[in-house]
């Protein structure tokens, strides 16, 4: 076993980890892990751009306004304050690192999104936004000279006395180490792995919720995932995101007889909230036996097309699709965690000396579904307020406003006599849509196919029981570990666990949570469900804050 040690450990190397490594380290000694290159992450492949009240017509209680109203009467009221008026200085700090964002006449270009009242999204490259802000921040850190640790996978924290002491890796030749720290920070990105259809790249396996989870930290509003309309629907492809900037410029959505079928669905039709759309299409799709429904943006014409998206369009043109004379096949696919890790407004988690920020994190600001690109914006305002809350010393968290009224609850266990997984098994039909009876591959293959199938855009009780009945029988009996990947399935397990019993315990529908049959959204429900450590929790996290206390049965 090799031994380091550092001040604080950053996991992570997106738009999080590397702004809290680079706030941080003026006053500590900081190094950086992450599993792969140090560019990859969710962050490069951001599109549309970063929200921000930054024009004159705007302002931060706007802002404010709007991210709650997509947040369906859960979002934190204290950390998206803190996001949207931290917005324009974290702005300034992209300009400082040298992100070019993109200029229409004197000042900067802005674009529309949906549910966005004004037009507040800054962008970068037409729609590579997260790839120029990922390499100005990678040039900062190695100006900088912050230590980074490629391909190193973080596989757990070290937990001694309820206070995490450190991290267990394997480094790039797969070496076991121990890294003892003062205070870890988790800024480990997404989980859209856990779901068959996804936007999100291959190292989002959520591994940090897992992790925290195990270690016994408190994860909050599993439940709600959120789905993006539109990505790219290609047999044979990983489906690309197709960004909500281009409904933004005034694409529509047609079904198969050319109708501009969300007329009838929302009032501000392709502009209306993702939940609502990608449901819409759901349906549409099934009302017309599978076929998909497509965008038209041909009116934009190709010069517009190609300097406002470069990237979508060089894409489309690789798969020999012609998106300016003729409408592209989409599809939506899971893109967001809103839930994560509990944070209070400087990242401290209930477990003491350890710290989450960006996607992994719960701070609150998404509520139950996030508004469009406010999690690049939440990524640096929180990664810079971790940064600065290490220097400020260990202090205990402070979550005793919002987490008032919450749901307490706890992973079940598992129920006996039920059949682990084992490679061939069928898979039911069900489950493979479109398909006849298929042997699943291997078990992140089930399981990814499971939770599309049960624990997606549409729920229901008695998929959910099903789900959570699997997921467990297949935790319950998962071999030892022999590699990375079998960590990664391990990791997705246990999101997937975390997802499907939050989405069984509540009972409503609301943002990007909806159960058919539980179609209303309820007040009593106006509050978030967080799971408590799977043994005894530790001191930091007192479970006097809480009104009612239920264990899944
Ligand atoms: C296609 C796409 C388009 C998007 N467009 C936008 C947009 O226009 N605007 C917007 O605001 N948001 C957008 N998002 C969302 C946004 O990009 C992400 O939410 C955000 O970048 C997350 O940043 P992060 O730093 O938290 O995580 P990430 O950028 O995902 O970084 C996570 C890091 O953790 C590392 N890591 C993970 N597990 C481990 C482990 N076990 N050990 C060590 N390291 C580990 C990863 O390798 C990676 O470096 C988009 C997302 C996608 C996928």
């Amino acid at each position: 076993m090799n031994r380091l040690s550092a001040d604080v450990v950053v996991v992570g190397s997106g738009i999080a980890g590397l702004s809290a490594a680079l706030r941080a380290k003026s006053e500590t000694q900081v190094v950086i892990v992450t599993k792969g290159k140090l560019e990859e992450g969710n962050t490069r492949y951001a599109q549309g751009g970063i929200a921000a009240a930054w024009f004159p017509d705007d302002s931060p209680t706007l802002h404010e306004s709007d991210t709650s109203e997509a947040g369906d009467g859960l979002c934190d009221p204290a950390a998206l304050r803190i996001m949207c008026e931290e917005a324009a200085s974290r702005i300034a700090d992209l300009l400082s690192y040298g992100v070019p964002f993109d200029q229409e006449g004197p000042g900067f270009a802005r674009g529309l999104e949906a549910a966005h009242s004004v037009a507040r999204i800054l962008h970068a490259g037409g729609d590579s936004t997260g790839a120029f802000i990922e390499s100005a921040l990678v040039r900062a850190v190695h100006d900088a000279t912050i230590p980074c640790r490629e391909r190193s996978f973080v596989t757990d924290l070290i937990v001694s006395k309820g206070r995490v002491v450190g991290l267990r890796l394997l480094d790039e030749d797969g070496a076991p180490t121990e890294v003892s720290a003062n205070a870890v920070v988790l800024a480990s990105g997404g989980a859209g792995q856990v779901f068959l259809h996804t936007t999100n790249p291959t190292v989002a396996t959520g591994d940090g919720v897992a992790a925290a989870h195990r270690a016994g930290a408190e994860i909050a509003d599993m439940e709600f995932f959120q789905f993006h309309p539109t990505a790219l629907a290609m047999p044979g492809t990983a489906p690309f995101l197709i960004s909500e900037a281009v409904r933004g410029e005034g694409a529509f959505l047609l079904d198969r007889d050319g109708r501009h079928f969300l007329l009838d669905v929302h009032p501000q039709a392709e502009l209306a909230p993702r939940d609502v759309l990608a449901r819409a299409i759901v349906a549409q799709v099934a009302s017309q036996d599978g076929e998909p429904v497509v965008l038209d943006v041909t009116h934009l014409g190709s010069t517009r097309l190609r300097s406002r998206f470069p990237r979508i369009d060089a894409h489309c043109r690789a798969l020999g699709l012609d998106w300016a004379r003729e409408p592209i096949p989409v599809t939506p696919a899971a893109h967001y965690s809103m839930g994560g890790i509990v944070t209070d407004t400087f990242g401290r988690t209930s477990l003491r000396g350890l710290y989450a920020c960006g996607e992994v994190a719960c701070t609150g600001v998404h509520g139950a579904n996030r508004l469009a690109s406010n999690s690049l914006l939440e990524g640096i305002v929180f990664g810079v307020r971790v940064g600065a809350s290490l220097s400020k010393g260990d202090k205990a968290w402070d979550k005793s406003d919002t987490l008032v009224g919450s749901l307490r609850a706890t992973l079940p266990p598992v129920a006996p006599g039920l059949p682990g997984f084992e490679t061939g098994a069928l898979l039911d039909p069900a489950l493979e849509p479109g398909s006849e009876r298929s042997p699943a591959t291997s078990l992140r293959e089930a399981i990814r196919t499971l939770t599309w199938a049960k624990v997606g855009l549409i729920r229901d009780g008695s998929g959910l029981s099903e789900a959570a009945a699997r997921l467990a029988a297949w935790e319950a009996t998962l071999p030892e570990p022999t590699g990375i990947s079998d960590l990664e399935d391990a990791n997705l397990l246990r999101v997937a666990r975390l997802v499907t019993e939050a989405a069984l315990l509540r009972e409503e529908s609301r943002g990007a949570h909806f159960r058919s049959d539980f179609p209303m959204s309820s007040p009593a429900w106006e509050r978030h469900i967080v799971f408590e450590p799977p043994t005894a929790p530790n001191p930091a996290a007192s479970a006097d804050k809480t009104e009612s206390r239920l264990a899944v049965p």
